[in-house]
């Protein structure tokens, strides 16, 4: 009796989109459903150290079984194999939460190959080459198998079958134009480009050289002979892998399409032994902002599986680190909690990180081009570790690039200090949105007089990070947005200062009663040359942009009162004290200030507290200035 299950919506597009987009690299298939075995037989030995009553066969491989003249290549492994209810959730449904949001990306992005290798095609990827797969399963510890057939459609079906041992067996009916997939020589090519590091024997029945014809040897058993390298490639010492194994490796951990854009693989001897091998992807994944996402490497003790993602080891600004770990003196029945404050996960850790952030200084001294790939994706992810991780700050404020107001592309905070101007002892940075609207800021006027570069935040980390950067060699990092911008001024310019601010008190006082709910306090401007005002953040408070971030995560934020600097040289600001001076306190000036901060508030970017009055005013203004 067979049953019949229609796939969840999601594995039909996903199936439609791996047929449609990945039609000229069919030859995939054979490394995602080879790295699939190798994942089951590592399951298998890792459920095995606890559970005693799972028993393994002997020598435990996966076996490639083509046969040319029926068109059938089977992929038979001694893995974990899957009960019928795994059958039905494994090869029926995706799991990933953020399935839906990716496949309408993958959409957008008119099927990028490389997105969809994030995604892991696994499994479905069989269908590129076969229209109809059977699998058959029996789950490590069942006494029954079951058999999943589809053609890949919208349907699939399981019935009860036969199967000496656990494991799983794949039969692929090879589409017309695809049997090439049952050739023996074909298939031991594609092993040894895309599989060879595989740590399991995938073996292959000896071919009989043309000589040996005698009939009996095809009433024999058949002879099996191994054609991968079959060791662990993190063991083999570094000269002895070359970089199409590092990249093959990569492909098959990972299951990403895109080659890595570099790794490290190091061996750390000492108090304690272990094997890293690490890379850093090209592109960003679809989920590295939400929390689905899975951080960590792959972890093994003493070449066994331990666990995937194991997160302890990456700390989470590192989180788009791929690749493994290979303790020799964790134990293998280590859990995540045990993990979570052991000594050797500490240890372990801090390797990683000085790896990576050497690996990432390596390439950022000798392939600029691959580096600003990498920023562009990870950028911001590293920038947490600014606030983070204390102890690497130095190493870390190496690495960060930003835009800013003199390179065309980014720079490096050492390329900023080297183009410092005399006179000049800050590093001067101003947050926001995007790059177009800081570079038009007021609050840049006169930093760009005089010649000072500004770095231009835009991520939304950055409000965190450049805290926790503070300073990078000495050198202070001040916002433009500072109430106390102290743009190194002379004595001269600070007398001048102050005897412009006692001719302005009367007009600086009147504009702050006006203004009393949202402004402590009225300034004269150093910063200021074009624009008649802006606003500021005093002393210890946090930013407008700061403030509208914190306010969509956290909800009740109290408003803070900002510094309204007031440009004295600005017209407006002369003909206002000349109202003032004249009559204080009239309808129009308190309009014209009110209208003032409210356009003070739109050029950086915040709402205004009443958008219908605003526009009423203006129009009332419009009406006075056209009327002849
Ligand atoms: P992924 O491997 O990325 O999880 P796949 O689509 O390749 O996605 O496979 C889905 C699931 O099916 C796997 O997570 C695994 O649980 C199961 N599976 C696939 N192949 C095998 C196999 N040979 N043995 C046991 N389980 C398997």
């Amino acid at each position: 009796m067979s049953e019949s299950f229609s796939f969840q919506a999601e594995v039909s597009q996903v199936l439609n989109l791996v047929v449609n987009s990945l039609y000229s690299n069919k030859e995939i298939f054979l490394r995602e459903l080879v790295s699939n075995s190798s994942d089951a037989l590592d399951k298998l030995r890792f459920r095995s150290i606890e559970d005693k009553g799972l028993t393994q066969v002997s020598s435990p491989s996966i076996r490639l079984v083509p046969d040319e003249s029926a068109a059938v290549l089977r992929i038979e492994d001694d893995g974990i194999g899957m009960t019928k209810e795994e059958l039905v959730k494994n090869l029926g449904t995706i799991a990933h939460s953020g399935t839906q949001e990716f496949l309408s990306r993958l959409e957008e992005a008119k099927g990028d190959v490389s997105l969809i290798g994030q995604f892991g095609v696994g499994f479905y990827s069989a269908f590129l080459v076969a229209d109809t797969v059977e699998v058959i399963s029996r789950g490590a510890g069942a006494d029954a198998a079951w058999k999943w057939t589809s053609d890949g459609k919208s349907e699939f079906s399981i019935e009860s079958a036969e199967r000496a041992a656990h494991g799983t067996t794949l039969v692929l009916h090879l589409k017309e134009d695809e049997t090439r997939y049952a050739s023996s020589w074909v298939l031991r090519d594609l092993v040894r480009r895309y599989s060879d590091f595989v740590s399991y024997p995938i073996q292959m029945t000896k071919t009989p050289m043309p000589s040996d014809e005698e009939s009996e040897s095809e009433t024999a058993e058949a002879e099996w002979e191994t054609v991968n390298e079959a060791n662990a490639l993190w063991q083999r010492s570094k000269s002895e892998v070359t970089d199409e194994q590092y990249t093959e490796f990569y492909k098959h951990l990972t299951g990403d399409m895109d080659e890595p854009l570099t790794h490290t693989h190091f061996t750390v001897e000492g108090m304690q032994l272990f094997t890293g091998l690490l890379y850093i992807p090209k592109t960003a994944p679809f989920d590295l902002y939400t929390r689905e996402h899975r951080r960590g490497v792959r972890l093994y003790v003493k070449r066994v599986f331990i666990m995937d993602d194991a997160e302890d080891l990456v700390p989470v600004w590192l989180r788009f680190v791929k690749g493994l770990i290979d303790s020799d003196d964790l134990p293998l029945n280590v859990s995540r909690e045990l993990l979570q404050d052991s000594r050797i996960t500490r240890t372990i850790r801090k390797q990683l990180i000085k790896r990576v952030l050497d690996a990432l200084a390596g390439l950022a001294k000798d392939d600029t081009e691959k580096y600003l790939e990498f920023w562009t994706s990870f950028g911001p992810v590293l920038k947490e570790g600014l606030h983070f991780d204390y102890e690497n700050k130095a190493k870390l404020s190496e690495l960060m690039r930003y835009r800013s107001s003199k390179s065309e592309s980014w720079t490096s905070l050492a390329e900023y200090v080297e183009r410092m101007p005399e006179g000049q002892s800050s590093i001067y940075y101003i947050t926001g949105d995007n790059e177009q609207a800081v570079k038009r800021s007021p609050h840049l006027e006169t930093l760009k007089k005089k010649g000072y570069e500004v770095l231009y935040m835009t991520d939304a980390i950055d409000e965190w990070a450049v805290g926790g950067l503070g300073e990078y060699e000495e050198r202070k990092l001040v916002s433009v947005m500072d109430a106390d911008l102290l743009l190194e001024e002379s004595e001269e310019e600070k007398k001048e200062r102050a005897e412009v601010a006692e001719s302005l008190s009367g007009l600086s006082k009147a504009i702050q009663t006006v203004l009393e709910e949202t402004v402590s306090e009225v300034q004269i401007s150093t910063r200021l040359t074009d624009s008649p005002v802006c606003l500021v953040v005093p002393d210890g408070g946090i930013n407008a942009r700061m403030e509208r971030l914190l306010r969509a995560t956290e909800r009740d934020v109290p408003a803070q009162k900002r510094v309204l600097e007031v440009n004295p040289e600005h017209v407006l600001i002369q003909r206002l004290k000349g109202m003032h001076d004249a009559e204080p306190g009239t309808d129009q000036f308190v309009e014209l200030v009110e209208l003032l901060h409210d356009q003070a508030l739109l050029v950086e970017g915040s709402p205004i507290p009443d958008p219908q009055k605003f526009a009423r005013q203006v129009t009332q203004l419009l009406e006075r200035v056209t009327l002849l």
